[in-house]
């Protein structure tokens, strides 16, 4: 078996290209320059390896494109909306399913029907927009990681889990009235892509069973979870990805899931749901706002590619050559003198910044600062996770609280990338591994109130 014996081996060959850029170091310079040295300003011609997202960045299969000639668009009951629900029915067991333009459409909708203004919302890690969403419905966003993640060099296997003696201990306590709903991110994006067991979902959804409080997962990554499960959790190994993800969701009385991750598709999200009295509010709201409920804001070419999708990402040798694929990046990387979170998950890997770079104090952003280089240095684009964006400022720009860490993620776009970008990508951070001190800091020129990392605008500081 050559992926057994090969596991990097993808299970496809590549049939359409798309021309990627190499700029020189001047053009890159002044490239940045002009984006106000922010990553988010430049424009995807001036990037040579794009990994600041793997959000609807991957490439589709000839079976999706084959099925997304066949879109119907009919307004209402088109042809395409069945493959997908039965799809989504089928792996997640969920009677009622709502298709949505992308995932924040799908929180928007769930916690304006399931939280009240004063609740509570408990998570292992509430990604950023998941965030914003609880509290657009004037509910509190409240995180509740495993402290296990606290070390990033540690090489426990499921640091994305929930801690559940502060989960216990909040249902039980003086705030256990008003906690409206637990949701559980699978893979836990917010924290270092890692992956969250299911040994932990199984005992989150039973206290929550237990003290009546709705229990959901936000699913971006179920297939990617999955796997990381039969390779890490005793107990797994004979299942499949797509059994192990539907008794996750089996766990759950409903998901939200960004179909621009492991729905393999530039757009699309969808809300799975057990009871009817929510559905029909969703659907309600989802009709005002998004769409009918056959297609919800999404074309029907886009629901015939994602039920491809939706297959084709539970495939083992798919995610056994991706996950060594991001597992020897992160080997790759470690050579090159540049730490990275550990264990490597697999849709983005973490640099640890702070470490490399020393001489920059929080307030310089050394995340930043890593994440700018990469750029200067061999056109790769990627973001940084640190005090630029959760740090708060005052009013004069200046770093007041730093964020626990200063990272930079790497996202690993789907079937995009060869091992030849990935290895080139290794050898900049080694280059700039070399002399570390040669890095200028950044700061703050310009930046907005809400959401500051996308708009933000900065100057090295020398
Ligand atoms: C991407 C993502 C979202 C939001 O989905 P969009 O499709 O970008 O709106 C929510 N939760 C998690 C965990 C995500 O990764």
């Amino acid at each position: 078996m050559p992926e057994e014996a090969f596991p990097l081996l993808p299970p496809y060959r590549i049939k359409v290209v798309e021309p990627i850029p190499f700029l020189t170091a001047g053009q890159r310079r002044e490239a940045y320059a002009a984006a106000g040295y922010n990553p988010f300003n430049l424009r995807a011609d001036q990037i040579t390896v794009d990994l600041l997202s793997d959000s609807g960045t991957g490439a589709t299969s000839s079976a999706q494109e084959a099925a997304a000639a066949r879109g119907d668009e009919s307004y209402a009951g088109a042809r395409s909306w069945f493959p997908f629900r039965d799809e989504v029915r089928d792996l997640t067991g969920y009677p009622h399913v709502l298709p949505v333009h992308q995932g924040r459409a799908a929180e928007r909708i769930v916690f304006s029907t399931i939280l009240r203004p004063g609740q509570i919302c408990l998570s292992n890690t509430h990604f950023d927009t998941t965030h914003a969403n609880v509290e657009l419905a004037g509910a509190e966003a409240r995180d509740l990681p495993t402290p296990r993640a606290l070390d990033l060099d540690s090489d426990d296997p499921f640091k994305g889990d929930v801690d559940l003696d502060a989960l216990e201990r909040t249902l039980a306590g003086p705030d256990g009235e008003r906690v409206g709903l637990v949701l559980m991110t699978i893979t836990n994006n917010g924290l270092g892509a890692q992956p969250v067991s299911m040994a932990n979902l199984t005992a989150a959804s039973e206290l929550c069973r237990r003290y009546r409080v709705p229990f959901w997962l936000d699913a971006a990554r179920f297939a990617e979870n999955a796997w990381l499960v039969r390779e890490r959790e005793p107990g797994y190994a004979d299942l499949s990805p797509r059994e192990i993800a539907t008794r996750a969701f089996q766990l759950a009385d409903g998901c939200v899931i960004s179909l621009k991750k492991d729905g393999l598709a530039p757009v699309g999200g969808v809300i799975g749901v057990r009871d009817p009295d929510i559905f029909a509010t969703c659907e309600a709201n989802l009709i005002a706002t998004e769409g009918f409920s056959t297609y919800g804001g999404l074309a029907g070419h886009d629901l015939e590619r994602l039920a491809v999708g939706l297959r084709e990402v539970v495939d083992e040798d798919y995610l056994r050559s991706r996950a060594a694929s991001t597992a020897r990046l992160a080997r790759l990387i470690n050579e090159a003198g540049v730490d990275t979170v550990q264990p490597a998950g697999i849709h983005a890997l973490y640099l640890n910044a702070g470490r490399l770079l020393p001489h920059l104090d929080p307030g310089r952003f050394p995340g930043h600062a890593l994440a700018s280089q990469l750029y200067l240095t061999g056109g790769i684009r990627c973001a940084e996770l640190g005090s630029l964006y959760l740090g708060e400022l005052n009013d004069d720009h200046q770093l007041v609280r730093p964020a626990p860490f200063e990272l930079v993620r790497l996202a690993i776009p789907r079937r995009v990338y060869t091992e030849a970008h990935l290895e080139y990508v290794a050898r900049t951070l080694g280059e700039i591994a070399k002399q570390p001190d040669q890095v200028p800091g950044y700061r703050i020129t310009a930046a907005p109130r809400v959401l500051r990392h996308f708009k933000v605008r900065l100057e090295p500081a020398v």
